[in-house]
């Protein structure tokens, strides 16, 4: 330990060279007291020296944090001109309590910088921002004397620039009371432009960037004069833009700090300058208070950020991606009120979600409170709270106060509710309904709030009539709004919040599927597409995953965990991944990012990335955090050369009624036209429904028309799975062995398809006629139905799940959610069994098994063109069997239908259309029995189990118990064969019976009974 005496004597050299010996400042000054540093820098020591003196007015304490500087000496100078040597408490704090008389503090110290940090000493520059002087735990007015190395130039916070020298120091004062100080110096080059008389904007940039300075002194000029006119006059004299070595982006006093390596990038200079610049105003003018919550990022994102964005017409899509990035980024777990964020600090604990609360949600309460008050009264209140508080600190108590004052209103409720509160609004639409009235159409609908609580709100709602929008603004105070609106015409949709004005939470379909949306998960599945792979992904991993990631390799992920939570592949060449996206067309160079839906749990995000090489991933890893609003992107050697949000809902959107498509009758075409246009395609769907004998009319038209100009034609049929093929090979083919009878048997039509057959009957016998090929497109039921019901293709038997279609897209745009719907409908009329995922991969076998089965038909025979009946759902051109052929196989193809009742997607389902008569197919008459299959003597049999209300066999002869052996002469053992057999008989017609009755004793009486037809109605009895 030094002695006082040697002690003092450095700090008198220190003295006499840095500060020049001043002296005492008059007994009168008034707090905040002075801070005088002198510095001197060892740019080879990576090192500075230096000596505070402070200077402590008349009744006043202090605590100062010395942290880990190297204190070389300490003394305290009494006015009396008595000298003690203060010593540090634990925790390297120095404390001095109040005396009355003024005092100096010197404090003389060392500090190495290891250049682990912020901070920075050596010979190409120095920065310091850390703790590298005592910081006091009260603002004072600080000077500052520091010795540069040859050729730097330094900028800190002061009241001119350049700084003044005095000899060879270099001299800083800045008269407002700070408790720190930055300090940067360089060998820089300096450039300067006026803003105005009485305020110069400077640039300090290294040399290789010094061309970019021009461009940067106009933009930072064009901002200073923006935030003049709107909040009021800056507040320095001049402002300094200095460029870092180091990657920073820091609004401080009087300049700003930015990282030399983003200086080149557009939106460093269209956005980060324009809002590091307005921290001059909110954050260094008006301080954040100590207590009271940090306003300023809000505010300042508000004002720079987001309203950049809106002078390009953005704003609602900026506040919309704000939303996102606050719901992707905040959860339970996580989430803090708007109040208890204090800090911007990108390395805290959860700083994503910490940051999302104070930026965006920060942001979005002065964008609510703008669309409150409106344009004008919020640049008032922004005004009168600068005036008010400049120069001095401020909480969201002062904003609340100056919005109030400015509105007249009062605005705490407000306030509290947005602050205080970790939850957010959530909005749910009820019971709409639409009218016409004396006034008008009338829609109503009530607007009910789910969360505990209620917000009050002012909710904009958009209606769309044929003839435009009309805007309405709801209060919404309670749990339940009732909302009753007048329109000038029929409403077709309407919207809640279009424009995002307020915090809420987002329905499903205005949600893009976005990175964020996976990084911000709670359960994140990683899926390597083998162990292989790893190397390749392994600096992605290494970049972004934490607790929060499960990393597995596809084999031992089962397809029941991948609806669970947010999925991630890495590298898609597995049949996990292929089962659900096929083969995405992502690029094979560089690396690619797509973010989807995850089909089996529209709520999560499914990523698929694939990466060229090792280095393609370690390039872009570190980069990928600051993407998290993109749905698509794309990467080569790190750089970013594609970014894509996908298209979602703008608001709540409810369609209530959609406008019918038409066409100029001027623009119809005789059937043989079109006829011709369909003949230059090899493959032609013709959707059906499948009860509607007039589809099925067109079919046969069309089939018999292409036929005549192909005749190598083959006709492909939803209604028979691939394992009918040998009864339909026979049958088309003419084997006169075959009659209907037993191809009907032999295909087993009625148990794979369960229609009536002479729907089809006409197709069929023409294309036996003409020897059309029939080629069965279906998988055997019991597929679909195990997938639907289990929800994988696990349960199927070996050989059924080797012979599916490996690449399933699941992810074709809209395919999912129209599924949804339908199974939604299948659900409420209760006759669903599956969950939806189930339902889904169903759906997307069926699919896919048939495209592949007609493009194994058309491989096999090159020369043959293919005419295909499906349902119109598996017809469509968009999501249906027509794009999964083109996956497979590169043909022309069209699809046609009959014109549906709904025509407002026909331009996305189908090529052509035709207008068709309606035709009616008699009712296929019954004979009036529910008929039960037994097993007698080792054989199928039908035994009678009842009558229906309007059945004839009863009176007949016909008896409960009989076992019927054969109709028309045709036997009878299951219910195919009585199907068959009633195939031509007509309601009223005859048929002739053979049954067996159980006589006494175990004997069997036969009989022969003619029973008449009756139609399909009735109830058993
Ligand atoms: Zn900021």
């Amino acid at each position: 330990m030094p002695s006082s005496l040697s002690f003092l004597a450095l700090v008198l050299i220190l003295l006499v060279e840095l500060l020049h010996g001043s002296n005492l400042p008059a007994a009168t000054e008034n707090p905040p007291g002075a801070y005088d540093l002198a510095v001197s820098f060892s740019p080879s020591t990576r090192s500075l020296t230096a000596t505070a003196r402070i200077t402590l007015p008349p009744a006043t304490g202090l605590a100062l944090e010395l942290g880990d500087l190297a204190i070389s000496g300490m003394l305290l100078r009494r006015a009396d001109g008595s000298e003690v040597v203060p010593v540090a408490g634990p925790r390297g704090r120095l404390q001095l309590v109040e005396e009355k008389e003024l005092r100096e503090l010197y404090i003389s110290y060392r500090r190495q910088v290891d250049g682990t940090g912020d901070d920075l000493i050596n010979p190409d520059g120095i920065v310091l921002l850390g703790l590298w002087h005592p910081l006091p735990d009260r603002e004072m007015r600080f000077s500052l004397r520091a010795k540069l190395p040859p050729g730097f130039i330094a900028v800190t916070e002061s009241d001119r620039f350049p700084l003044a020298t005095e000899g060879d120091a270099t001299i800083a004062v800045f008269s407002q009371p700070r408790r720190n100080l930055h300090f940067v110096a360089a060998p820089y080059a300096a450039a300067s432009r006026e803003v105005r008389p009485g305020l110069q904007v400077h640039t300090l940039f290294f040399p290789e960037e010094r061309e970019l300075a021009p461009s940067y002194l106009e933009s930072a000029a064009g901002y200073l004069q923006r935030y003049e006119r709107q909040i009021g006059p800056f507040p320095y004299n001049h402002y300094v833009i200095v460029a870092n070595r180091l990657p920073t982006g820091l609004g401080l006093p009087t300049f700003t700090l930015m990282g030399r390596q983003v200086l080149r990038l557009p939106f460093i200079r269209q956005t980060s300058l324009g809002h590091e610049i307005l921290h001059s105003w909110f954050g260094n003018s008006v301080e954040v208070a100590a207590t009271g919550g940090n306003w300023c990022e809000g505010l300042t994102t508000y004002l720079a950020d987001h309203a950049y964005r809106a002078d390009r017409g953005e704003a609602a899509a900026d506040r919309k991606e704000r939303i996102v990035t606050y719901l992707n980024h905040v959860n339970d777990n996580n989430v803090i009120p708007l109040a208890a964020f204090a800090s911007a600090d990108h390395r805290q604990p959860q700083a994503e979600a910490v940051r999302a609360v104070g930026y965006n949600r920060g942001a979005l309460l002065f964008a609510e409170l703008e669309a409150r008050l409106g344009p004008e009264v919020f640049t008032r209140a922004i005004r009168h709270f600068y005036a008010r508080h400049r120069g001095t600190t401020a909480g969201w108590n002062d904003l609340r106060q100056a919005f109030s004052a400015t509105a007249g209103q009062d605005l705490a409720a407000f306030f509290t509710e947005r602050l205080e509160r970790t939850d957010i609004p959530d909005l749910a639409v009820e019971e709409i309904d639409i009218r016409q009235t004396a006034s008008g159409p009338h829609l109503s609908f009530r607007l009910r709030q789910k969360t505990e609580r209620p917000y009050s709100l002012q909710v904009p709602v958009v209606v769309t009539t044929a003839g435009g929008t009309s805007r309405f603004s709801v209060t919404a105070a309670g749990g339940d709004t009732s909302v009753s609106l007048t329109t000038d015409g029929w409403p077709l949709q309407f919207s809640i919040d279009p424009e995002y004005t307020f915090l809420r939470r987002l329905h499903p379909a205005e949600g893009p599927p976005v990175w964020s949306q996976f990084l911000g998960a709670e359960k994140k599945l990683a899926i390597l597409q083998s162990e292989a792979v790893r190397a390749v992904y392994q600096p992605l991993l290494a970049a972004l995953a934490d607790d929060s990631w499960i990393v597995k390799p596809a084999d031992e992920v089962k397809v029941g965990e991948l609806q669970d939570g947010a999925v991630l592949f890495l590298g898609l060449d597995h049949p996990l991944s292929r089962s659900l996206f096929a083969r995405p067309d992502l690029a094979a160079a560089g690396f690619s990012l797509d973010v989807r839906r995850n089909p089996l749990n529209s709520g999560q995000p499914a990523v698929l990335i694939t990466s060229a090489d090792r280095e393609e991933t370690a390039a872009t890893a570190p980069k990928l955090r600051h993407y998290g609003r993109y749905s698509r992107l794309h990467f080569t050697g790190g750089r970013n050369d594609l970014q894509q949000i996908a298209a979602a809902d703008a608001g709540m959107t409810f369609v209530l009624d959609r406008l019918p498509a038409g066409a100029a009758t001027a623009e119809l075409q005789p059937f043989a036209d079109i006829i011709a246009r369909l003949a230059a395609n090899r493959v032609v769907f013709v959707g059906e429904t499948h009860t509607s004998m007039a589809d099925h009319h067109l079919q046969l038209r069309i089939i018999e028309a292409l036929h005549r100009l192909q005749p190598d034609l083959a006709i492909g049929l939803e209604m028979f799975p691939t394992s009918s093929q040998p009864a339909l090979d026979a049958y088309s083919s003419g084997d006169k062995s075959m009659d209907e009878r037993s191809f009907l048997k032999a295909s087993r039509y009625f148990q794979v398809w369960n229609q009536d057959y002479r729907l089809y009957r006409d197709i069929i016998t023409f294309a036996r006629s003409r020897g059309i090929p029939l080629v069965g497109l279906n998988l055997d039921k019991e597929v679909t139905s195990t997938v639907f019901k289990t929800g994988s293709t696990a349960a199927l038997p070996e050989a059924a799940g080797n012979s599916l279609p490996v690449d399933r897209d699941l992810s074709l745009p809209g395919y999912a959610e129209r599924l949804a719907v339908i199974h939604d409908m299948h659900q409420t009329a209760g006759h669903g069994d599956g969950s939806l995922s189930g339902f889904i991969q169903a759906q997307a076998l069926w699919d896919e098994a048939m495209a592949e089965h007609i493009a194994e038909y058309l491989t096999r025979h090159p020369g043959r063109r293919m005419v295909v009946l499906a349902g119109t759902q598996h017809t469509r051109k968009d999501t249906g069997i027509p794009p999964r052929l083109a996956r497979r196989l590169q043909l022309d193809q069209a699809t046609v239908a009959a014109l549906p009742a709904n025509t407002a997607d026909l331009a996305t389902t189908v090529d052509f259309v035709f207008a068709t008569e309606p035709v009616v197919l008699p009712d296929q008459a019954m004979i009036g029995v529910v008929l039960q299959s037994q097993t007698l003597d080792g054989r199928p049999a039908l035994k009678v189990g009842g009558f229906t209300a309007t059945s004839k066999a009863d009176e007949a002869g016909l008896r409960k118990d009989d076992i019927v052996r054969a109709i028309d002469g045709l036997a009878i053992a299951e219910m195919d064969d009585v199907r068959i057999a009633l195939l031509d008989t007509g309601i009223g017609g005859r048929i002739a019976v053979d049954v067996e009755r159980p006589g006494p004793g175990g004997t069997m009486e036969r009989l022969q009974l003619t029973i008449e037809l009756v139609a399909p109605a009735g109830h058993p009895r």
